[in-house]
């Protein structure tokens, strides 16, 4: 499927420690080398087997032979908002280009400092929202469970050589996290057991364009972390266009999974709503999106679209936002307006990968741009598109 080179390794955080368990005792090496291992690549955030000095030199060339200690060949960091965003291009053993993005906030009145990191769960992504970086470049692969928790372990690695440490993990870098959804599982499993990275359910948030049957899942296992659900249109004229995968699970459908989530866990769902000037930012759509949260246990984000390449499309202006907000707050939601970070880092989801794939030809370009003016033309007069849903998205469910 993925057409990895034959010597691919697994990473060495993928594994839990039943696993690193058999791994030590298949090679005869007492048991307590497991907890070794483990200690190293958690707790001392190891790179390489060489840095595992618990372990003999025998061990570490087994550990070389068969896995790898990371998964993160190599790492570009781009500093933007004054220092306050961190952005991280990460090159896979296959040449393949992720990123991740860590935001500083400072405390604030009782709350404390956070230091947030936002991850990628696939390289790429299939449901081609027109606004996304990600969108546009395609799907290339689900991401391992290491390759996740390597970005993790290396946002530790920069915020320790200060004294800091993670609070808080989102998926919402590139790709759908639950269109790869039993390794996101596994990565957060790994993120939460207190001997591997220890961080609290309840400081990771999963965010998602609507996969209804893996929403559905999350609730049926008891989910603990946070789910975010991308709405961006409460019509489904407009959503079909923004998020393709309306077509396949229409707004109705997203949320009744994300009511029966927010009442199986008593936890509040946020909605993530990029805001497009002209296109979905108007004060039918306001209304029409308070009309849909009313009442529900909901928190939403609004977002003024990061400028991406090649989309015939602006930011709303903080006006549009503003207005945008007001009947969502009389509808007695909680709003919060999110900054866009690190725009002049290129730090809209996907942007950095897309910066280095080759650009498109121009008339492809001016083609998906008139493609994008009629298509949000025909949502803003209420038609549905007619268009089948991306191929094969969601067939895996
Ligand atoms: N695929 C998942 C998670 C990754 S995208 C999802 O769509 O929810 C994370 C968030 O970034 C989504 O809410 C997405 O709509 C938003 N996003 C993508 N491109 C953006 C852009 N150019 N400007 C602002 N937000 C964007
Ligand atoms: Fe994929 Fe999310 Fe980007 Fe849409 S917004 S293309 S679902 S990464």
């Amino acid at each position: 499927m993925t057409g990895r080179p034959h010597h691919w390794r697994t990473g060495l955080t993928g594994l839990d420690m039943a696993a690193i368990g058999r791994w030590v005792v298949e090679r005869g090496e007492p048991p307590y080398r497991a907890t070794q291992i483990r200690e190293a690549v958690w707790k001392g955030l190891a790179r390489e087997s060489d840095a595992m000095s618990s372990l003999p030199v025998g061990l570490r060339r087994a550990i070389d032979d068969s896995l790898l200690v990371d998964t993160i060949v190599s790492t570009d960091i781009r500093i933007a908002d004054e220092g306050t965003t961190e952005k991280a291009l990460h090159r896979l053993s296959d040449d393949a280009l992720i990123e991740s993005v860590l935001m500083h906030y400072p405390a604030r009145g009782a709350a404390r400092e956070r230091h947030t990191l936002c991850i990628s769960s696939q390289v790429g992504c299939a449901v081609g929202c027109p606004f996304c970086a990600t969108g546009e470049l395609g799907f290339g692969r689900d991401l391992e469970v290491a390759e996740m928790c390597d970005q993790v372990r290396d946002a530790e690695r920069r915020l320790r050589a200060t004294g800091k440490r993670l609070t808080n993990v989102v998926f919402m870098g590139m790709g759908e996290p639950l269109l790869n959804i039993d390794r996101v599982l596994a990565s957060i499993d790994a993120l939460t057991d207190p001997d591997r990275f220890g961080l609290g359910a309840r400081r990771i948030t999963v965010s998602t364009s609507g996969v209804v049957p893996a929403m559905r899942r999350l609730t049926a296992e008891g989910a603990r972390f946070t789910l975010a659900v991308s709405l961006h249109a409460a019509r489904d004229a407009l959503r079909d266009v923004l998020v393709p995968l309306n077509r396949r699970w229409p707004v109705a459908e997203v949320m009744a999974a994300a009511r029966d989530h927010a009442r199986a866990t008593g936890r509040r769902i946020s909605y993530e709503v990029t805001l497009i000037s002209g296109i979905n930012d108007t004060p039918a759509d306001a209304a029409a999106m308070a009309a849909l949260l009313k009442g529900d246990l909901a928190h939403v984000n609004l977002i003024p679209m990061n400028p991406v390449a090649h989309t015939p499309w602006q930011a709303s202006t903080m006006t549009a936002v503003e207005r945008f907000a007001r009947p969502l707050r009389a509808a007695g939601l909680t709003v919060s307006i999110r900054r866009n970070r690190g725009v002049e880092a290129g730090a809209a989801c996907g942007q950095l990968a897309a910066e280095r794939a080759a650009d498109p030809p121009p008339a492809a370009v001016a083609r998906r741009r008139e493609l994008l003016v009629l298509s949000s033309a025909a949502a803003l007069r209420g038609d549905r598109s007619s268009e089948p849903a991306p191929g094969g998205v969601g067939e895996r469910q």
